[in-house]
């Protein structure tokens, strides 16, 4: 079995500075990509927000430049996904990927939160055939077509611009009639003349045969439902941890994010977690990074007292 000081589960903002922090201090660390090297901003297009990028920056381009960093200074990355770890009895903490066994003295959990769903008819088969929860990646497949974007808060809103960019028509339906998004996006989303607002509405069903080709919507105020026809449905309405590996063996809150002290320590001494994993609130790539930063340190300091 390999043995590492620290080993890193996740590859996104969080992961990659966390294996910049342990680099630099010398600890060799492991990163485990899981199975999207960058998480959730190695799909996101453009990025504005992140500080230092007066011009604006792109995921890829941003995964890309941590991974190169964090490298330089000798993290090493891994291409797998963990599928088991037994924090029990540690340290020495057990994590198995696909393809390896491995020790480690310390772990940071940096695996991020997934795409919620709405867990209606329809949608489940149809991913990938008009319903998709990332218009970088599908938006391209929707020139000149007619889209529905689900949700109200700030990733509905930026992917719905983004999605202009190749729809007719981009159709944004939202479950109230006040828009949970920034006022910076609302501006320019309530100004484009592709995008069209449906309020108070849910979507109930989406059809198709092999591709969508229709939804069922419902008013929420007067209950009316309606048939619209469309050929693209993409989803933003929030996340949810990626924690069902760390059942049982982690603290977790209700909505189960990992529940972290102010050191990012899990309820685990030895086993640190930064980012989305236990963060529902702020969910920025600048707060990632400064998590990141934290539990790295920390682990570090960590490290140190046990010796
Ligand atoms: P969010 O802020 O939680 O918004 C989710 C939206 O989906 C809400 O409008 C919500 O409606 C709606 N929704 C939730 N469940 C639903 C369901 N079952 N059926 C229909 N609609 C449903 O999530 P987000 O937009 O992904 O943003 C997450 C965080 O990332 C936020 O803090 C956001 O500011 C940040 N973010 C920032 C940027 C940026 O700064 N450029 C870009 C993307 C995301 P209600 O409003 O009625 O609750």
């Amino acid at each position: 079995m390999q043995k590492e000081k620290v080993i890193i589960i996740g590859s996104g903002p969080a992961g990659l500075t966390a294996a910049l922090y342990t680099a630099r201090a010398n600890l060799n660390p492991l990163v485990i990509s899981g199975n999207q090297l960058g998480g959730q901003i190695s799909i996101t297009s453009e990025v504005e927000n992140y500080p230092g990028f007066p011009e604006g920056t792109t995921g890829p381009e941003l995964v890309e430049m941590m991974q190169q960093q964090a490298e330089r200074f000798g993290a090493r990355l891994l291409i797998d996904e963990v599928t088991e770890v037994k924090f029990s009895n540690g340290p020495p903490f057990y994590v198995k990927t696909h393809a390896e066994e491995f020790e480690a003295d310390s772990v940071v959990i940096t695996v991020g939160a997934s795409p919620k769903r709405l867990e209606i008819p329809g949608e489940e088969a149809l991913i990938g055939r008009g319903v998709s929860f990332c218009a970088t990646c599908d938006g391209f497949f929707f020139r000149e077509k007619d889209v529905l974007v689900v949700g109200g808060g700030d990733s509905a809103l930026e992917e719905a611009l983004f999605l202009t960019k190749f729809a007719s028509r981009v159709r944004i339906i939202h479950r109230r009639d006040q828009l949970r998004a920034g006022e910076a996006l609302k501006r320019r989303a309530t100004s484009n003349e592709k995008i069209e607002f449906i309020w108070d509405t849910v979507l109930e069903k989406i059809e198709g045969n092999g591709k969508v080709q229709s939804v069922l919507t419902r008013n929420l105020k007067t209950d009316k439902t309606e048939e619209l026809e469309t050929d693209g449905v993409f989803i933003f309405i929030g996340h949810y941890p990626n924690s069902s590996l760390f059942e049982g063996q982690l603290g977790m809150d209700e909505r189960n994010y990992l529940v972290t002290d102010d050191h990012m320590m899990t309820s685990i001494p030895g086993v640190f977690a930064a980012g989305e994993i236990q963060d529902p609130v702020w969910r920025q790539i600048a707060t990632s990074v400064g998590q990141g930063c934290a539990a790295a340190m920390a682990c570090e300091r960590w490290l140190e007292a046990q010796e």
